[in-house]
């Protein structure tokens, strides 16, 4: 697969990336069965033979299960563990004991997760560390205060956010000595907001690398959504997916490589973020860097997008 520079690092990684979110194949960590561990790992590896090596993972994934069957990739596969660029996020506290579901970016927070995501993938180093959501109660000097010592240490290489609308990432951008690489957020042919709130203006304009997470929609653009978010269960993809498969047939390409296609085709060098656990559909989607989009066809797709027609 291409490659791409993250940010304006030195790093480089795969053009698309590969989400561990659904690894584990639930989200509680008392739900996961041995058979559901080994498949998980299996995934990981086969996201790594198909020539993957940008990985995202979060603390919350499954309650810690996804960055340990990471880990557990990791020591089964050397050449995994030389070429992974990996990704992981904090911020989104596991309730314990009945405390409310909530976003801590507290500097002991923000270290102590770091360290126990260290552990737990039995890595030294997380090459780009993320804020997973905004907390509401940000104090941009105190989470500078967390990079610093993380980077200090040599316990993370480069930082990011996730979720974050432009002015949040300004805001803490300005308290920071080093450039946030990376602002991961929903973004497909179903979740258009990023290109036009200025999400994605504001990545071209810094270097940040855009990582587009649910690419197809949580699987809506794919053969039909499995687990998907809330905020996601609205979605109405008739539309599009009739556009997607006409293009697909006139390109010789699946409907899933099309709608990657149409994220990879943005001048903002968005990542798409691959979430299947399926390895047939995860190599399958290794190729939509290889489907080129014309203007005309990037507009066909966004028409049959939009809610109403473009002026
Ligand atoms: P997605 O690619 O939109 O959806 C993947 C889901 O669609 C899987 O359940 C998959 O099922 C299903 N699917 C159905 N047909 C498919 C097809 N033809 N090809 C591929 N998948 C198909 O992405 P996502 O899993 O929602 O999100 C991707 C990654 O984004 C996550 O792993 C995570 O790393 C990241 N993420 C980040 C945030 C954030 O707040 N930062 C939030 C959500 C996700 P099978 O597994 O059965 O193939």
């Amino acid at each position: 697969m291409e490659s791409i520079r993250i940010g304006k690092t030195s790093l480089k990684a795969s053009r698309l990336a590969y989400g561990c979110w659904r690894i584990a194949g639930t989200w509680q960590a008392r739900k996961v069965t041995a058979k559901a561990r080994e498949a998980g790992v299996k995934a990981v590896l086969a996201a790594h033979e198909a020539g993957y090596s940008f990985f995202d993972l979060a603390d919350i994934y499954c309650e810690g299960v996804s960055e340990s069957l990471f880990g557990l990739a990791l020591k089964q596969s050397k050449a995994l563990a030389k070429s992974a660029v990996i990704a992981t996020k904090c911020g989104i506290r596991i309730p314990e004991g009945g405390e409310t579901y909530r976003y801590d970016f507290s500097a002991d927070y923000i270290v102590q997760s770091a360290e126990q995501s260290l552990q737990r993938m039995g890595i030294d180093c997380i090459d780009i560390y993320q804020l997973h959501r905004p907390d509401w109660l940000m104090d941009p000097a105190e989470v500078a205060t967390a990079f610093t010592k993380l980077k200090k240490a040599g316990k993370v290489k480069h930082f990011g956010v996730s979720n974050f609308r432009p002015s949040q990432v300004s805001l803490l951008q300005s308290a920071l000595k080093a450039p946030l690489v990376v602002n991961q957020i929903e973004a497909s042919l179903l979740k258009l907001e990023p290109f036009e709130d200025g999400t994605l203006d504001q990545c071209l304009e810094r270097g940040i690398t855009p990582m587009a997470w649910s690419p197809l929609g949580g699987g809506f653009l794919g053969n039909g959504k499995a687990d998907v978010l809330p905020s996601q269960a609205k979605y109405k993809p008739a539309k599009v997916r009739r556009r997607l498969d006409i293009l697909a047939k006139e390109l010789g390409a699946s409907r899933g490589q099309v709608a990657m296609a149409w994220l990879l085709r943005h001048p903002s060098g968005i990542v798409p973020i691959v979430g299947s656990t399926q390895p047939e559909r995860i190599r399958d989607l290794a190729a939509a860097a290889e489907v080129k989009l014309t203007h005309e066809q990037w507009y066909a797709l966004l028409t049959a997008a939009l809610k109403e027609d473009l002026p």
